[in-house]
């Protein structure tokens, strides 16, 4: 069986030991979040991918706007 570098750390590995444990979970669940699909407030549509810090583009109905930096919609912060 081949050895895993990356079992434990996941997306995180590339990091080495740079940075620690809690940093690459933060790193992780951040990531996760930013590349999954969401949902367009135009269309509706679950087809928005992240183009750079704050700018979103739906896949379906091509509409292009600004949102927040790992997600779409800005979070507010209570
Ligand atoms: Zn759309």
């Amino acid at each position: 069986m081949v050895y895993s570098h990356t079992k434990k750390a996941g997306r995180c590995g590339r990091f080495g030991a740079r940075i620690g444990k809690r940093t690459k979970e933060d790193v992780n669940a951040i990531e996760d979040a930013s590349k999954q699909m969401h949902e367009c407030p135009k269309c509706g549509k679950k087809k928005v991918v992240r183009l750079e810090a704050g700018i979103w583009k739906c896949g379906g109905c091509k509409v292009k706007f600004a949102g927040g930096a790992y997600t779409s919609q800005v979070i507010k912060k209570i």
